[in-house]
C-alpha cells in the first residue's frame, strides 16, 4: 500500500512538474529518420573494423594512431564532413610502436609467456639471455644493495599476486534498481564511490612507484635485460597494459617493463624462493618516433545553416588513444564508432542543422585526457586561471562516449539540474530501446571532465559498462553491434536536438579555479 501512495504521488508530481517545465520541441519526423537509419542501414561494425583490426594499437603518436586517425578524416571527408583534418593541441611527445617483442622462460623447463613490453619502454637492442633475479625491497633505501649486480639479469619482485577465485559474470548489464537509483541520485558528487575507485587503484600497485622507478634507474646503469610487471587483475590470459616510461621529448627511452600473467609471474617467484635457476631469452624492438612531438586530435564538422545560430557549436566525441596490447576495442574504438556513426546517420539523412555539428576524436586521453585539455584550452578557456575565450560563448553542450560497446541507457547531468528536464524529454522517444535515465551523478576520468572543468556543459552517457579496457583482449570480437547501434542512434538525436533547439543546454556557474581534479573530475579535497 505504501508503495501504490508513493506511485501516484509521484505521478501527480510528474503531471505537475510537466506542466510548468518548458517543452521542447521534438521533430519526430527527423527522429524516426535517425531511428531507421541508425538502426536498420547501420554502418558502424564496419567503422569499427577499420578503427580496430586494419590499423592496430592506437597509442597516442605512434603510427597506429597515425593511421586510425587518417582513416577518420578519409572517411568523414567522405560522408561530406567539412575540413576533417589531424589538429594540433599541443606539445604531447614521442611517438612508441613496438615492432618485435619474444619472452620465455627457458630454464628450469621452456614456458611462453603472455608477456606484452608496456608502452615507451626501450627494446633489448637484439635477442639476449639471462637469469631472473627476485628483487626485494620494501623501499628506495633497500635498492642500494642491488646497485652493481643486476647486468644481464631479468628483475621481477619478490611478491605473489593474490588470485581472486570468485567468479565474476562476463555481462554485467544495469538492473532496473540500479537505474532506478542513478535518478534518484540527489547530490552530483558519489563521494564514496570516488574513495572505493582510488583505493581500488592504489591496491593494484602493490610495489610502490617510487621502488620500481628506483630499480630501474639502477637497471640502465647496470645494463640489465627487463623488468617483469603483473597485478592481481592480470589472470587466465588476460592481461592490463599501460604506460611503463616517460615519453616526453626530452625524458630517456627507459627500460624495458614487460607485464605478464600473474600465473607466471607467481610461478617464477615461487621457483626462485626455493633458490631454482630460473632463465630467459628476450627479444624486443621498439620505436620511438621523435620527428613529430605535438599531440593531435581529429576534428570535423557539419556547417551550421541558421544566419544568427551557425557559429555556435554542438560537440561530440570519444578518444581515439588506446592502450599497447590490442587493439582498443571497448577503449575506445567502441565509443569513436558510435560517435562516426552519429555524424554519419545526420548526414545520411540529410539534415540541415542550425548550429554546427563538431566531432573530435581525442589523443593523449590514456595520459590524462591531454587531447580534450589541450583542445579545450586553445578553443575554450583555461581551467588554470578561468581566462575564457570568445567561443566559450558559443558551445552548446560536449557529449562523450568511453565506457565501452555497452548500449546508452542515460546520461550523467555532472550536477547540472537544468538540462534533466529537456534530456527527460529527449530521452522520450527511445523509451523502447531502455534509454531514459537522467541521473544528477558526476561521472569522471574521461574527456567530457576538460569541458566541466571550463565551466561548460560536458556529458557523458550512463552505458551498460562492457569493457575489456586496457586489456590484450581488449579486441573486435568484445564489441557488441546491437548496442553501438543502439548508442549511435541516440547520441545523433541528442546532438540533432542540441543543434536545433532555441537556446544554448543551460549551464552550471563557472566553477571556482582549482577546486576541481583535472581528471578524475571530482572535488579536490
Ligand atoms: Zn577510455
Amino acid at each position: 500500500m505504501y508503495k501504490i501512495i508513493n506511485v501516484v504521488g509521484c505521478l501527480f508530481f510528474m503531471c505537475m512538474h510537466a506542466t510548468y517545465a518548458q517543452q521542447e520541441k521534438i521533430d519526430m519526423n527527423v527522429i524516426n529518420k535517425i531511428r531507421k537509419e541508425g538502426l536498420t542501414n547501420s554502418q558502424v561494425i564496419d567503422i569499427a573494423f577499420h578503427v580496430t583490426d586494419a590499423n592496430g594499437p592506437r597509442v597516442t603518436n605512434s603510427y597506429g594512431f597515425k593511421r586510425a586517425a587518417d582513416y577518420a578524416i578519409r572517411q568523414m571527408t567522405s560522408w561530406g564532413l567539412k575540413n576533417a583534418r589531424l589538429d594540433p593541441w599541443g606539445e604531447f611527445g614521442k611517438g612508441w610502436d613496438l615492432e618485435k617483442s619474444y619472452v620465455a622462460m627457458t630454464s628450469p623447463w621452456y614456458r611462453s609467456l603472455i608477456a606484452y613490453p608496456k608502452t615507451w619502454t626501450a627494446g633489448t637492442n637484439g635477442p639476449r639471455s639471462g637469469d631472473v633475479m627476485l628483487i626485494s625491497a620494501k623501499d628506495s633505501a633497500e635498492l642500494a644493495k642491488y646497485a652493481g649486480k643486476l647486468k644481464d639479469k631479468v628483475l621481477i619482485f619478490d611478491e605473489l599476486m593474490s588470485y581472486d577465485h570468485s567468479n565474476r559474470p562476463a555481462i554485467l548489464r544495469r538492473s532496473d534498481e540500479d537505474l532506478q537509483k542513478l535518478s534518484e541520485a540527489t547530490m552530483a558528487e558519489d563521494t564514496a564511490a570516488y574513495r572505493r575507485r582510488m583505493e581500488r587503484g592504489r591496491a593494484q600497485n602493490i610495489i610502490p612507484r617510487n621502488v620500481v622507478n628506483g630499480l630501474k634507474a639502477i637497471a640502465v646503469r647496470d645494463g640489465a635485460i627487463a623488468i617483469l610487471s603483473s597485478s592481481p587483475e592480470n589472470h587466465s590470459g588476460t592481461v592490463f597494459v599501460l604506460q611503463g616510461g616517460p615519453y616526453r621529448k626530452t625524458d630517456p627511452d627507459n627500460f624495458l617493463d614487460i607485464m605478464i600473467g600473474l600465473e607466471d609471474y607467481n610461478s617464477m617467484v615461487r621457483m626462485l624462493r626455493r633458490n631454482m635457476p630460473v632463465r630467459m631469452d628476450v627479444d624486443v624492438k621498439t620505436k620511438f618516433q621523435t620527428e613529430d612531438t605535438q599531440g593531435y586530435n581529429v576534428i570535423a564538422a557539419i556547417t551550421g545553416t541558421d544566419p544568427k545560430l551557425k557559429d555556435e557549436i554542438v560537440m561530440l566525441g570519444a578518444h581515439l588513444d588506446s592502450g599497447p596490447a590490442a587493439t582498443g576495442a571497448t577503449d575506445n574504438a567502441a565509443g569513436v564508432c558510435v560517435m562516426m556513426e552519429a555524424v554519419r546517420i545526420l548526414k545520411a539523412i540529410g539534415i540541415e542543422p542550425r548550429r554546427t555539428i563538431r566531432i573530435a576524436l581525442w589523443s593523449g586521453e590514456e595520459q590524462g585526457l591531454l587531447g580534450s585539455r589541450g583542445y579545450v584550452r586553445k578553443t575554450f578557456g583555461d581551467a588554470e586561471n578561468m581566462k575564457l575565450l570568445p567561443d566559450h560563448q558559443k558551445l552548446s553542450a560536449y557529449y562523450n562516449l568511453d565506457y565501452g560497446t555497452g548500449k546508452v541507457l542515460g546520461i550523467h547531468l555532472q550536477g547540472n539540474e537544468a538540462a534533466r528536464n529537456i534530456f527527460q524529454q529527449w530521452f522520450k522517444p527511445f523509451d523502447d530501446l531502455r534509454a531514459r535515465t537522467v541521473t544528477l551523478l558526476n561521472t569522471g576520468s574521461t574527456d567530457h571532465i576538460s569541458f566541466n572543468t571550463v565551466g561548460l556543459p560536458g556529458f557523458q552517457f550512463v552505458q551498460d559498462r562492457l569493457v575489456t579496457q586496457h586489456s590484450n583482449m581488449d579486441s573486435y570480437d568484445h564489441l557488441m553491434p546491437d548496442d553501438l547501434k543502439q548508442s549511435a542512434t541516440i547520441v545523433a538525436a541528442f546532438v540533432y536536438n542540441t543543434a536545433m533547439r532555441d537556446a544554448l543546454i543551460p549551464r552550471k556557474p563557472l566553477p571556482v579555479i582549482g577546486t576541481i581534479d583535472p581528471v578524475s573530475g571530482f572535488k579536490k579535497q
